[in-house]
């Protein structure tokens, strides 16, 4: 695990860094407030030992940018200081430090308190993937997908640039289930999620929304490109089989692709994915059908066949 030190002091660093040796860390560190907060920023450390009386920035200054960083206010904060007054260390443990040692500090004590912080965090990191992780497939689950499209619906108001947004939904999957069971249900959805993953690229999301459905985040792209990918996720799920009893069970998925730019909020992108993949079942199933289309239907239909989309090759842009 990876450790950064934040103090002024060139020697209290090389002491803290000399006495941390025997635990197998990898050790970066920073003479300042202003490069400390720069450091975590790029070298995301495990944990932070962090001096209080520096020139530049004080280490609650320090403490307190980094508890109001989304990106960084998980990163448990160790004080190691000579400033070590109860009025201090309350201050510091206040502001949101896991702990406060005392410079000069016992060697064995200070690597007993990094080890029972280090362990803390690796606890904290493990439930914010398990709360992240849908456990039958593997994906991203819907808190994962809400967090990224909100981060991504941010971005693009702050910068500008685009994004569009994937829904999926498997076609008449409770008859998977009424034939042969849950559990080969439960695989087909497995394996529809990995076809699903091997079709995107590390930027993209692709995620469970919930049951039998699923949805990919793909940043920086219009309905355009994203109609292309949801195209070959089509493909690969129509490819996707399991064999029971010497019958192979199949399944295909309905796809809607919505982008940023028709749309006035998150909500509104993700209601425009759900319209269109409300008609690629309306057109038939086992397609994808975008709300970028120049002109989408504005009738339900009564019979999927008298659809306009229902040709052949399913992709209508
Ligand atoms: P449509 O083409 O209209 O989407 O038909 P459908 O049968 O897929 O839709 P419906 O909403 O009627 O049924 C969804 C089915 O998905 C029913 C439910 O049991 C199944 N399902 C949802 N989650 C899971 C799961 O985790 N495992 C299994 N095996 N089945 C699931
Ligand atoms: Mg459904
Ligand atoms: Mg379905």
């Amino acid at each position: 695990m990876k450790v950064l030190m934040i103090d002024d002091s060139p020697d209290a660093l090389a002491v803290a860094k000399a006495r941390l040796s025997k635990e197998y860390l990898d050790i970066v560190c920073a003479g300042g407030g202003v490069s400390g907060l720069e450091a975590a920023r790029r070298e995301k450390p495990d944990i932070i030992l962090l001096d209080v009386d520096m020139p530049d920035m004080s280490g609650f200054e320090v403490c307190r940018a980094l508890k109001n960083d989304v990106e960084l206010c998980m990163i448990p904060v160790l004080f190691l200081s000579g400033v070590t007054t109860p009025e201090d260390k309350v201050h510091g443990l206040d502001l949101g430090a896991v702990d406060y040692v005392a410079k000069p500090f016992d060697a064995f004590e200070l690597r007993a308190r990094v080890r029972a912080a280090l362990r803390t965090k690796h606890l904290q990191d493990l439930l914010i993937e398990h709360a992240h992780i849908d456990p039958l497939t593997g994906l991203s689950n819907r808190r994962a997908l809400m967090e990224r499209l909100q981060c991504e619906w941010a971005r693009i108001e702050r910068h500008g640039g685009q994004m569009a947004f994937i829904m999926a939904d498997l076609d008449h999957f409770k008859n998977v289930n009424d034939l042969y069971g849950h559990h080969v249900g439960d695989k087909l959805l497995q394996e529809t999620a990995r076809a699903i993953a091997d079709q995107c690229r590390d930027n993209d999301l692709p995620a469970r929304y919930g049951g039998e459905e699923f949805s990919i985040v793909v940043p920086d792209e219009t309905a355009v490109s994203a109609v292309h990918l949801a195209e070959r996720c089509r493909q690969k799920i129509s490819e996707c089989c399991i064999v029971v009893r010497n019958e192979t069970v199949k399944v295909t998925a309905s796809f809607g692709v919505a982008d940023s730019r028709g749309a006035t909020s998150l909500e509104d992108l993700m209601r425009l994915a759900d319209e269109a993949l409300y008609w690629s079942k309306q057109a038939g199933r086992n397609r994808v059908q975008s709300n970028a289309a120049p002109t989408p239907p504005v009738a339900a239909p009564t019979n999927p066949d008298a659809m306009p989309l229902s040709d052949h090759h399913p992709v209508n842009e």
